[in-house]
């Protein structure tokens, strides 16, 4: 859920007088490749005659049928949520039990989608389960392993029985002593994803180990090359034609700091359908690309799965006789509910979007006669900026999972020649911008994310086999129908940029 739904929630349900109360809010959903959440977007606070306040509260079904209604008319999924006056995640009372066992079977068969049970504490943590449909007229807790309240901050509530706290030798002594013990088991259980394993991609996961993070998916289909000496973390000679992500993962692996370390490696496009629900499964996204397709999925992922995006970017070139660097500057922010997007920072077109889209930027003839100062053309950087870049990075991502005294960061610009950070950036979206358009559209808006991406698999049918990393294969919808979807999301991505003020010549 984001900040802004967590505080009216809290208001709500956890009383001055001690009392339980209830609500029913409204989900949709997001699907990943081995993460189902559901996505807050709406809530239905009672009215003093929808439910009795009496030690164990219970609603009135006059209620429900609002709840029901209004689920079924935007096609929602329905969350009953109530209060304990007990601090932590919570468990479940027989009475609990009962209230959603009786609620389970009525949801599913007006919606079609599980019933959320939640229950807040006293002091603000979150639990949840969905209740599955596991035979006929039977249905199961199935416990969440988080609850994640995501805006200015990240808060994630762990689930301990499915999420129990890690241990820490003498390797994390120093790190512990800077934060404390609790903010280091909540950063090593988080889920971190990194598109893009380039020279920043490649600081970044040696960042990120290095904290801690335990679970890391690492998403790039390009292979080591001779240029990318200069820049690649560790890379030496013997990598070159090896996978990025395959390279950075067992580099990582070799450096031994913590035994359940997990790193997914995908030789996937963040567009491709492996790419995209990876990127699902994370609790947040670290952005490494530089072109203008993968930025506006990761841009769409942040607001319709309320998954924040940390994404970066380096602007340099020479003077006119090379004689001297002209001009350097690189931006790091974050991206997501509550802030503002990619688009609204001017990272990205929507027609640039289109104009990679088109195929048009692998036509040498193309890019031959576009201006020197297009973005196809801005190759430049250096290992030195590429470094502190990523550093501005690692920066809003602690910014925003620990809040030290409830600072938060904006974006932030650093100019090179004279040495300046500029902070003074519009921190939320235009009125009328698209992407915060779908906050919380979840799987709905993700399908029109999915685009086939011949580059990546050419690099892919480059490597032999035994080196790629099973992955679940494709719904056979589509690698056989590869057309028809392909042309269904090229037809929602026009109707969604229609009316923009930039335009998607599709
Ligand atoms: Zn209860
Ligand atoms: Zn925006």
């Amino acid at each position: 859920m984001t900040e802004d739904i967590n505080v009216s929630l809290s208001n709500h349900l956890i009383r001055d007088d001690e009392q339980e109360d209830l609500c029913f809010a409204f989900y949709k959903a997001s699907t990943g490749n081995q993460r189902i959440t559901a996505l807050i977007n709406e809530v239905i606070f009672p009215e003093i005659d929808d439910r009795n306040i009496h030690g164990n509260v219970s609603f009135n079904p006059d209620y429900f049928d609002k709840a029901t209604s209004y689920a079924l008319k935007n096609e929602y999924g329905i969350v009953f949520i109530h209060s304990h006056p007990f601090p932590g995640w919570q468990r479940m009372s027989t009475d609990d039990i009962e209230a959603e066992t009786m609620l389970a079977p009525r949801v599913k068969a007006i919606t079609g989608l599980p019933v959320v049970g939640m229950t807040i504490g006293s002091d603000g943590t979150w639990s949840a389960r969905f209740w599955e449909k596991t035979a006929s007229k039977t249905y199961d807790i199935k416990w969440c392993e988080t609850v994640r309240v995501v805006g200015n901050g990240l808060n994630i509530h762990y689930n301990e029985n499915l999420k129990p706290k890690p241990k820490f030798g003498q390797e994390f002594s120093r790190t512990i002593s800077s934060w404390g013990p609790s903010k280091q088991e909540s950063i090593s259980r988080m889920k971190v994803g990194i598109v893009g394993m380039g020279s920043v991609g490649s600081i970044i996961a040696e960042a990120l180990l290095r904290t801690g993070i335990e679970n890391l998916v690492f998403i790039d289909f390009d292979t080591i090359e001779r240029k990318n000496l200069d820049r690649l973390l560790a890379a030496s000679e013997k990598d070159i034609g090896k996978f990025k992500v395959d390279f950075q993962k067992n580099r990582l692996f070799d450096v031994n700091l913590r035994k359940g370390l997990d790193i997914e490696a995908l030789p996937y496009s963040i567009t491709e359908k492996t790419g995209l629900e990876a990127a699902l499964d994370c609790d947040l996204l670290f952005s490494c690309v530089d072109m203008p397709l993968p930025r506006f999925t990761l841009d769409g992922i942040a607001y319709s799965n309320f998954i924040p995006v940390i994404d970066g970017g380096i602007d340099t070139n020479p003077n006119s006789d090379l004689s001297n660097i002209e001009q350097a500057r690189w931006k790091a922010h974050t991206v997501g509910p509550q802030r503002i997007c990619m688009q609204c920072l001017g990272q990205y077109t929507p027609s640039d979007v289109s104009l990679e889209q088109s195929g048009e930027l692998d036509n040498p003839y193309y890019i031959k006669g576009l201006p020197k100062d297009h973005f196809v053309n801005r190759g430049e950087n250096v290992f030195g900026f590429s470094l502190s870049l990523a550093g501005m990075e690692i920066q809003q991502f602690l910014s925003m999972v620990l809040q030290p005294k409830g600072i938060y960061y904006g974006p932030k610009e650093m100019d090179f020649n004279f040495g300046n950070i500029d902070f003074d950036f519009e921190n939320s979206c235009e009125k009328d911008c698209h992407i915060k358009a779908q906050l919380g559209q979840g799987d709905s808006f993700n399908k029109i994310l999915l685009f086939d991406h011949p580059n990546a698999e050419k690099s892919r049918n480059k490597i032999q086999e035994p080196t790629m990393p099973k992955v679940k294969k494709a719904n056979p919808k589509t690698s056989s129908g590869k057309d028809s979807i392909i042309k269904k999301a090229i037809r929602k991505l026009k109707n969604l940029f229609d009316d923009s003020k930039g335009t998607f010549p599709f």
